[in-house]
């Protein structure tokens, strides 16, 4: 009975020094170990940014939407509308605030050594509806859709846009074409548009929430405080991202010609 007692004693003695020799482990490498398996906590997400839905539809609002699933007032023509002093090959007119900033940026971009051009800005409906019809005249509607705006639908109707070209704009490959993304205008576009308030409004791979392939030549103007805040997020990234408004293909059936 003794020798069960002493073999006792010595079992819990024993038990107690490992215990002991566990806790007195070098106090850093005991911090590591916690540290190791306390789990770091996420980062709480940035809240998504929430705009009134007003600022998208107000047609006196610079950030009026125009896309697949957004269609102007029937008939809609911007209130405002001039003629910027800028090199233009057709009609050029704009909003007040968008004119007013291209001719800035048409500066900047001459002091760069860069001589932008436009194309055409402002398009009426009736000028939209022909351009559209007449592409669903030689190609049928699923092919107009993708190259021409449906009347109404269109950014250029805004008076907030332009298109800008390189050159005389003769179709060169390099106008209304991906590549113009390499030339003189469209690099530096894409690297100060925003300074002036102008965004890439189809940026690259972003169809299907624009509703539109890639046109580095198509730019919109929103203001130099939004189009920066854009431009920062990413070169890329999209008006319908930025501000959470819905984008992409029509929801409607075509109206008739
Ligand atoms: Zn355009």
């Amino acid at each position: 009975m003794k020798k069960v007692i002493l073999f006792l004693t010595v079992l819990i003695v024993m038990l107690g020094l490992f215990a002991a020799l566990e806790y007195t482990q070098e106090p850093a490498e005991y911090l590591q170990e916690t540290a190791e398996t306390t789990p770091t906590p996420e980062p709480t997400p940035e809240p998504a940014p929430t705009f009134d839905p007003a600022l998208f539809s107000d047609t006196d609002s610079l950030l009026i939407v125009a896309n697949k699933s957004h269609k102007l007032p029937d008939g809609y023509v911007p209130a405002d509308l001039v003629r910027p002093n800028i090199t233009c090959g057709g009609d050029c007119r704009m909003r007040e605030p968008a004119a007013r900033a291209a001719e800035e940026m048409f500066a900047a971009a001459a002091e760069d050594g860069v001589y932008l051009k436009i194309s055409s800005a402002y398009r009426g409906e009736d000028y939209q509806s022909a351009l559209y019809w007449g592409y669903v005249g030689s190609y049928g509607v699923e092919t107009a859709d993708t190259i021409s705006s449906r009347p109404g639908y269109s950014d250029h109707q805004t008076g907030l846009c332009a298109d800008f070209i390189e050159g005389d704009g003769s179709m060169n490959g390099i106008n209304f074409n991906p590549s113009f993304e390499d030339t003189a205008s469209g690099t530096w576009l894409r690297e100060h548009a925003h300074e002036y308030g102008f965004i890439m409004r189809y940026p690259k791979d972003k169809q299907d929430i624009t509703g539109y392939a890639y046109e580095p030549w198509h730019y919109r103007y929103i203001g130099v405080e939004y189009a920066t805040a854009i431009w920062e997020k990413d070169v890329f990234y999209s008006f319908e991202e930025y501000f959470g408004v819905t984008g992409g293909d029509y929801i409607e059936e075509p109206p008739l010609g």
